[in-house]
C-alpha cells in the first residue's frame, strides 16, 4: 500500500506561540553572548533556529566558528528557557488543528511528521505547551539539523523511510506551513505544497508564490482531509 508523508510547520500552522520561541531565544542568547543582536527589527518566520541565530550574532561581530561551535549549547538552553516561558505565553493550537489530528491519527495510509525551522528540543515544547501531544508525529526534520530549510524535506523522507519501510519521495510527501520558505521547501523536495493562511502571511501574500493548495486555516476537517489525504485513505 503507498503512503503519504504529511509534514507539518510548528509555528503559525499547528500552534499559536505568542513570541514564545523569539523570547526563549532572546533569553538563551543574553545569558551566553550578552547580547541578541538586532532582534528588534528581525524577521524569524520561515527561517531555521541555526539561520536566525548566525544572522544576529553575526550582527552583534561574534565570529562565525564562535557561533557554530556554540549550537549545541545554545539548543540546550533554549529548551531549559522553554520549559520556563512557554507555560507563561498562553499557546494554543491554530484552528481546526486538534480535531484534523485526531482524525489524521486514524489513516493507516499517513505518515506523520514535523518540518519545522525549530530545533529538535523546542519543537516539541511548543507542541506540548498549546496542548498537542508530540508523539502524535513519528518523524521530523528540524532547524538543528541543517541551518537551510530546503534541505528538511530530504531529511524527513530519508527518516520516514527509516522508520516505515516505505521508499518516500516527493510525490508521496506534503509540506504545510504558513510561510513563503515553507512553499519554497516543498518545491524543493518535490513535494505537495500546502499553504495556510494562519500565521503572519495573508492568502493574498502566499498565492504569490504558487502553493498547490491554498487555505485560510485548518479549520474545515473534511477539505483539509480531502487534500492531504487524497487517494490515501
Ligand atoms: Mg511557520
Amino acid at each position: 500500500m503507498s503512503k503519504r508523508l504529511l509534514l507539518f510547520d510548528i509555528d503559525g500552522t499547528l500552534v499559536h506561540s505568542n513570541g514564545a520561541g523569539r523570547e526563549a531565544l532572546v533569553a538563551t542568547l543574553m545569558e551566553l553572548f550578552g547580547t541578541a543582536g538586532p532582534v528588534a527589527h528581525y524577521t524569524m518566520d520561515g527561517k531555521t533556529d541555526p539561520r536566525i541565530i548566525s544572522d544576529l550574532l553575526t550582527a552583534a561581530n561574534v565570529p562565525a566558528t564562535e557561533i557554530e561551535a556554540a549550537l549545541p549549547h545554545i539548543y540546550e538552553l533554549m529548551a531549559v528557557k522553554a520549559h520556563a516561558i512557554f507555560p507563561l505565553k498562553q499557546m494554543t493550537p491554530c484552528p481546526g488543528v486538534p480535531a484534523l489530528l485526531a482524525r489524521l491519527q486514524q489513516c493507516p495510509a499517513v505518515v506523520l511528521g514535523l518540518l519545522t525551522g525549530n530545533g529538535r528540543l523546542t519543537a516539541p515544547l511548543k507542541l506540548l505547551y498549546a496542548g498537542i501531544d508530540p508523539a502524535l508525529f513519528v518523524v521530523g526534520a528540524y532547524g538543528s539539523d541543517h541551518i537551510d530549510r530546503n534541505q528538511l524535506p530530504a531529511i524527513a523522507m530519508q527518516r520516514a523511510a527509516a522508520q516505515s519501510g516505505f521508499a518516500f519521495n516527493g510525490s508521496h510527501t506534503v509540506v504545510i506551513g504558513d510561510t513563503p520558505a515553507d512553499i519554497l521547501c516543498a518545491r524543493a523536495g518535490r513535494a505537495t505544497a500546502v499553504a495556510v493562511a494562519s500565521g503572519w502571511h495573508s492568502a493574498a501574500t502566499l498565492a504569490k508564490y504558487h502553493p498547490d493548495h491554498l487555505l485560510e486555516n485548518l479549520a474545515n476537517t473534511a477539505e483539509v482531509l480531502r487534500i492531504l489525504c487524497n487517494g490515501y485513505r
